[in-house]
C-alpha cells in the first residue's frame, strides 16, 4: 500500500516492527523479503523526480587528485543519485557484477582490506539477488570459454590478465519497465505500507544511546510526525546513510549516532575510470573481441581484469580494462601515437601494430583505503532545516602510481606478445585530473567486527545500537573494483534473513 505523508496526521506516532529508510533499490528487495507483521517503508521523495525534493541532494563536492590539485565536482552530488521511489535505480547503467573472491580477503598490500567473511558467505544471496535484478548467475568460470562463439581473450602470457564478467539488468527506469514490477513487488505486499514524500530528519536514540527509539519524519510541505519500531534499516544510499547517522545528534551522541570513533562519513570511495584518448589497437585480425565491445543486454559482457595471483605477485590494486565498440578504422595520427608508445616502453619488438580498427577503452583501478577522504556536514541547510554534506574525495599519490603501474603492466603485457598497443594520453601530473567519476557512494559507513575500525558489524547492525542496521553500499569495507548494485542487494538479502530471524525471538 502506499500512503502520502502529507496524509499522516500531524504530530502522531505510528508504529511499525521494522522501518525501512529509503525505497531505493536496497529499500525495496528489503521490504518485499522481510517476514514481519508490519513493514514500514519511509520513501523520502514521490514516485518520480521532483525538482525540489532532488534539491535535498545538493552538496558541495571536491576531489583531490593525490598529488595537490583539487577539482570541484560541480552537482555531483545531486546529480548521481536520484530522490524518489526506486532511487538511483530508475537512472543507473544496470551493469551487474560480482565482487572479486579477492575483494574479500585480507591483501597485505591493500589498507584496511579483509571482509568480515568470504565471498563463499554472499553466494547464496548474490544468487537471488540475480533473480530479483533478473541477471543469469555468474555460474560460469571465465577461464573457460563459457560462451563458446565469443571466447575470451588470452592476454599475453595468459596469467596476468583474465576475463571478468558482467550482465545488464532490465531492472531499470521507463514505463512499463521491470522496474516498475520491482517497486510493486514491494508496495504490492499485504505487510508493507510505503509513505512517499516521508524524509526522515533525525534517528532519535533511547537516554542510553543503546536502542533507536523513534525517527522524526518531514515533508517539504511543512508535515512532522514520528515512526516508533522494534527495528530499523536504513537503506538511504551510500551518502544519506552516513548524512542521517551525523545529524542524529539527539541524546548522548552530539557525534552523531554510531560515531563514537569518528568514523562516519570517513573512508569514501567511488569508482575512477580513467579513459580519454585510451584505444587498444589490436594486431592480429584472428582473436574476437565480440564478448568485450558488443553491448547486447542478453549476452555476457566482458572485460579484462588484473587476475587474483597477480594482484598478490605485483601487490597492486584490483584492476580492469573496458572496452566499447570501435570507431572505425585507425588514423595515420592513431598508429604514431601508438608506434611512440611501444618505442617510449621498449621492449615490444618490431611487430606492425594498429592493423585494425583501434578499441576505445577505459581504465578502472580500485581506490585504496583513505580515511581523510570524507563526508562531513556543511554549513548550510537545505529545505527540511538539515545541515547539507561536503564530500572530500580523495586519492593519494600511491593510486596515482597504481594506476600508472597498472596501465604500464597491461600495455606491456599486450606489447610484448605482439598482440596489441595501448594508446594512452597520460595527463602530466596526476591521472586524476582526467577522469570520469562514476556514482558509486562506498564505504561511509563501513563494516569491520571491530568498532574501531568499522561503523558497522558483520550484519550490518550500527556498532553500540541494538536495533540499528544500515545496508547499501556505504557499507562496503573496501570498494572492490565491481559496480556495486548486486552486492547491495546481496547485502540486503542476506540482512533480511538476519532479521526475520531476530523478530521471530
Ligand atoms: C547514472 C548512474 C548510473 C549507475 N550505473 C550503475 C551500474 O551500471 N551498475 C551499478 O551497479 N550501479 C550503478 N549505479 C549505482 C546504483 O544506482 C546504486 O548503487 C543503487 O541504485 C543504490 O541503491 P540504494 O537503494 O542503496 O540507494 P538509492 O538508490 O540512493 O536509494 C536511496 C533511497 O532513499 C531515499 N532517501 C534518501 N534520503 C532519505 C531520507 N532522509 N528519508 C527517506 N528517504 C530517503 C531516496 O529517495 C532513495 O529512494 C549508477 C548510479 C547512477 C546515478
Amino acid at each position: 500500500m502506499i500512503t502520502d505523508a502529507s496524509e499522516i496526521p500531524a504530530e502522531s506516532t505510528l508504529e511499525a516492527d521494522v522501518c525501512i529508510v529509503g525505497g531505493g533499490l536496497a529499500g525495496l528487495a528489503l521490504a518485499r523479503t522481510l517476514r514481519a507483521p508490519r513493514v514500514l517503508l519511509l520513501e523520502g521523495g514521490g514516485e518520480d523526480h521532483e525538482a525540489d525534493t532532488q534539491a535535498l541532494y545538493r552538496g558541495q563536492a571536491v576531489l583531490a587528485d593525490g598529488v595537490g590539485g583539487t577539482q570541484d565536482l560541480g552537482p555531483f552530488l545531486a546529480e548521481s543519485r536520484m530522490r524518489c521511489l526506486g532511487g538511483s535505480g530508475n537512472i543507473w547503467g544496470a551493469k551487474c557484477a560480482r565482487l572479486d573472491e579477492s575483494d574479500f580477503e585480507a591483501r597485505a598490500w591493500m589498507p584496511g582490506s579483509g571482509w568480515p567473511f568470504a565471498r563463499a558467505e554472499l553466494q547464496p544471496f548474490y544468487d537471488r539477488a540475480c533473480e530479483l535484478l533478473r541477471v543469469p548467475p555468474f555460474d560460469y568460470d571465465p577461464a573457460t570459454p563459457f560462451d563458446l562463439e565469443r571466447p575470451p581473450l588470452a592476454v599475453g602470457a595468459g596469467d596476468r590478465m583474465t576475463t571478468a564478467t558482467r550482465h545488464l539488468s532490465p531492472v531499470r527506469g521507463g514505463p512499463g519497465s521491470a522496474l516498475a514490477e520491482y517497486k510493486q513487488a514491494a508496495t504490492g505486499a499485504a505487510n508493507v505500507e510505503v509513505l512517499l514524500h516521508a524524509n526522515v530528519l533525525e534517528l532519535v536514540p533511547d537516554a542510553a544511546a543503546t536502542r533507536v527509539e523513534r525517527v522524526r519524519v518531514g515533508t517539504l510541505g511543512g508535515n512532522r510526525f514520528a515512526v516508533r519500531a522494534r527495528l530499523f534499516v536504513l537503506c538511504a544510499g551510500g551518502v544519506e546513510n552516513a548524512r542521517l547517522l551525523l545529524v542524529s545528534r539527539s541524546g548522548g551522541a552530539p557525534q552523531g549516532l554510531g560515531n563514537a570513533h569518528d568514523l562516519v562519513g570517513r573512508h569514501f570511495s567511488n569508482h575512477a575510470t580513467f579513459g580519454p584518448g585510451v584505444a587498444l589497437a589490436f594486431t592480429r585480425a584472428t582473436e574476437s573481441l565480440d564478448l568485450y565491445t558488443t553491448r547486447d543486454p542478453d549476452k555476457i559482457w566482458g572485460v579484462l581484469a588484473l587476475s587474483k595471483a597477480a594482484q598478490a605477485r605485483e601487490q597492486r590494486p584490483n584492476f580492469t580494462v573496458t572496452m566499447g565498440p570501435s570507431e572505425g578504422p585507425p588514423s595515420a595520427e592513431d598508429k604514431d601515437v601508438v608506434a611512440a608508445a611501444c618505442l617510449a616502453d621498449g621492449g615490444y619488438g618490431g611487430e606492425e601494430c594498429a592493423t585494425r580498427e583501434p578499441v576505445p577503452a577505459y581504465f578502472m583501478l580500485e581506490q585504496r583505503l583513505n580515511p581523510e577522504s570524507r563526508l562531513t556536514l556543511s554549513e548550510e541547510r537545505d529545505a527540511l532545516g538539515l545541515p547539507r554534506v561536503r564530500l572530500e574525495w580523495r586519492f593519494t599519490p600511491e593510486d596515482a602510481d597504481a594506476l600508472r603501474g597498472a596501465v604500464r603492466a597491461f600495455a606491456c603485457e599486450l606489447g610484448a606478445a605482439a598482440q596489441a598497443r595501448v594508446r594512452c594520453e597520460w595527463p602530466a601530473a596526476s591521472p586524476f585530473q582526467e577522469y570520469s567519476p562514476s556514482r558509486h557512494h562506498i564505504g561511509t559507513t563501513r563494516m569491520h567486527a571491530d568498532p574501531a575500525h568499522g561503523v558497522v558489524d558483520a550484519d550490518a547492525r550500527v556498532h553500540g545500537l541494538a536495533n540499528l542496521f544500515v545496508v547499501g553500499s556505504s557499507i562496503f569495507p573496501t570498494p572492490g573494483i565491481a559496480n556495486p548494485t548486486l552486492t547491495v542487494i546481496a547485502l540486503t538479502l542476506r540482512l533480511a534473513e538476519h532479521l526475520t530471524a531476530e523478530l521471530a525471538r
